[in-house]
């Protein structure tokens, strides 16, 4: 059953659960209400005749007539008395009058009992009273008195009443049906369109977004949903782009073992230094590949977000050994490395996490340098932060670069990262393990040339510093 079925028929069941309470109740209650004013009006009347009649040793058809001549009663239709045998002295109706026979009423039969008795009912547009009570001398039942009073003007107004009722409702129900189809189907179609949008992008379409209007809960989903499918879309567009751009990266260094490979084949008599050569290209084309690939399994592993256990690390042992290792790299380029340390530090993260943070930074500043450059690693900071820098006067990044340059396989350069190794994904690594131990890195322009690069990471508490 949909959903605009089920709020539909809920809407009606409440209203006919409301509408028959109206019909039933008010008339019932003055249904009872007419009874009771009948009751206490026909018993008064019956009492007034059998006052009347009191005193009396015995009935008559005459004491009675003459009795009851004082006691002129409006409002009854029919008034019997008789004798303690149930003979009639007195009809009240004078056509088909029942004189002289004997009535058998319930009501007079249980009067020469000795009991009142009361009787109402609203029958086939009336209603129809019945009153007896008892004639008593000495405390010996002589006869009856029977009242009988027929009343189709209070049985109209109440007819009326239920008339009127039913047409009211009848016209709320057609209202509430129309108003409960119109709402459900707002209602539900809000929900269609969402549910719609949801399946379209199931199917691929990430660009898919819900317009549901309004500020309700509806309107609330659409948007979390709106969200949801902003990230997603840019998650997406990200894999597809890094997929791309690492097939085509793998692909380049692929080619070229291939062509030199080829070449060694198809060359007959290749003298063995050519040979060598080529052979020693190879190898240079199948070290970047491994680099690559290094590299794209470091971002997976951060991707996936599965960090090596974090704990306290210092961080001038670590500055320490990359200052030691790159040394080499750094004389060959004619490049000074140094580093001060201007207060120790101990950050919470894995210590391969700061060592690639640190070598991929300072191994930048060598290589995008010039020959008597130098690159400087400073370690401050204060109470709540370390501040890791990483300082070249080398060539420089362009200010339009600067925004992209942690963006995975930028490089401001091709040819001349490619010359020095370069996969265009160190800085990237650099972004991401920072952020996932809860730090920032920012690259600046330095007066006068070069580049800066700052690290902020929380510092460890308690870490052993001086
Ligand atoms: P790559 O492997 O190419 O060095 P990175 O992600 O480490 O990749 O750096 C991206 C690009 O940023 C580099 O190709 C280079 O153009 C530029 N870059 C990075 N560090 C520096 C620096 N210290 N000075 C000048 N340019 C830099």
């Amino acid at each position: 059953m949909s959903l605009q079925v089920k709020f539909g028929l809920s809407y009606v069941a409440i209203i006919i659960a409301v509408l028959v309470l109206m019909n039933t109740y008010p008339l019932t209650a003055s249904e009872d209400l007419v009874f009771r004013s009948k009751e206490s009006t026909l018993k008064n009347s019956v009492s007034v005749m059998t006052t009347a009649l009191m005193g009396k040793e015995i009935l008559t058809e005459e004491n009675v007539a003459a009795a009851l001549m004082v006691t002129e009663e409006t409002g009854i239709s029919r008034v019997l008395v008789t004798d303690e045998s149930g003979r009639i002295l007195y009809d009240s109706r004078e056509t088909d009058s029942a004189l002289g026979r004997y009535a058998f009423y319930t009501e007079i039969v249980q009067a020469l009992h000795g009991d009142d008795v009361f009787f109402a009912a609203y029958e086939d547009g009336a209603f129809h009273s019945r009153c007896a009570s008892p004639v008593i001398y000495r405390s010996q039942t002589i006869g009856a008195v029977y009242a009988y009073e027929y009343d189709t003007e209070q049985a109209t107004l109440l007819h009326n009443l239920q008339s009127t009722l039913l047409h009211f409702s009848e016209a709320i129900l057609a209202f509430v049906i129309a108003l409960s189809f119109i709402l459900s189907r707002i209602l539900t179609r809000r929900f269609g369109l969402l549910a719609e949008a949801i399946r379209q992008m199931r199917e691929g379409d990430y660009g898919r977004r819900a317009s549901v209007g309004g500020h309700d809960e509806i309107a609330e989903i659409a948007g979390e949903f709106n969200s949801l499918a902003d990230r997603l879309q840019t998650t997406e567009e990200v894999r597809r782009r890094f997929v791309a751009d690492a097939s085509h990266e793998l692909k380049t260094p692929l080619a070229g073992i291939r062509l030199l490979s080829d070449s060694i084949l198809q060359t007959e008599d290749m003298d063995s230094t050519t040979v060598r050569e080529f052979v020693g290209d190879i190898e240079q084309e199948s070290e970047r590949l491994t680099r690559i690939t290094e590299d794209l399994l470091r971002l997976t592993r951060l991707d996936s977000g599965k960090n090596d256990a974090a704990e306290p690390v210092s961080i001038t042992p670590v500055i320490e050994r990359v200052a030691h290792t790159l040394r080499l790299v750094a004389e060959e380029r004619s490049v000074d490395l140094s580093y001060e340390i201007k207060r120790e530090a101990t950050v919470r993260a894995a210590e391969d996490d700061l060592h690639q943070i640190i070598y991929n930074l300072t191994e930048n500043g060598i290589k995008y340098n010039y020959s008597g450059g130098y690159v400087r690693i400073c370690l401050a900071g204060d109470d709540e932060t370390v501040v890791l820098t990483v300082e070249d006067n080398g060539i420089g990044i362009p200010e339009e670069d600067l925004p992209r340059i942690f963006d995975r396989f930028y490089r401001v350069d091709k040819m001349r990262s490619r010359a020095y190794g370069g996969t265009g994904l160190g800085l990237s690594i650099v972004s991401d393990t920072v952020r996932r131990r809860g730090g920032t890195v920012t690259a600046a322009a330095r007066e006068g040339g070069g580049s800066v690069f700052t690290v902020r990471l929380p510092r460890a508490e308690g870490g052993g510093e001086k």
